[in-house]
């Protein structure tokens, strides 16, 4: 989708700190962060929310999931992570383009829920 921010940060032509990438998912710093390490995890392809995702990309995204959360638990040293999405208005999203949220988790006082 031409006027979509994910895909334009996928085709590089928005900056975003890059996490990790493979052929079929990358995963970025979310732009506010709501506590340190704040990740997002997208399909390449554009898909809206999880109404639309094919179980291979759901597949694509949960083989890397482990290890991009296993790479924030070492870079940031969180006492747990909470894996997170959002699907339509009115639950909350904002971003038209699948995004798993990773938001690692400090303890009370990090600043989410
Ligand atoms: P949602 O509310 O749709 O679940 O989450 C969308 C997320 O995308 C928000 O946490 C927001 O901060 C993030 N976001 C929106 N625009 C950008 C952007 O241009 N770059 C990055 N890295 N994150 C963004
Ligand atoms: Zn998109």
């Amino acid at each position: 989708m031409s006027d979509c921010i994910f895909c334009k940060i996928v085709k590089g032509e928005i900056p975003a700190a890059k996490v990790f990438e493979n052929e079929h998912v990358l995963a970025f710093m979310d732009i506010s962060q709501v506590t340190k390490g704040h990740t997002l995890v997208i399909p390449k392809v554009h898909k809206e929310n999880l109404f639309e995702l094919t179980p291979e990309m759901a597949s694509n995204i949960f083989e890397v999931v482990p290890k991009i959360a296993n790479a924030l638990k070492t870079e940031f040293n969180p006492i747990g992570l909470n894996a997170v999405n959002n699907n339509g208005e009115k639950a909350g999203q904002s971003v038209f383009h699948f995004h798993l949220h990773l938001i690692p988790r400090y303890g009370s006082g990090d600043g989410f829920g």
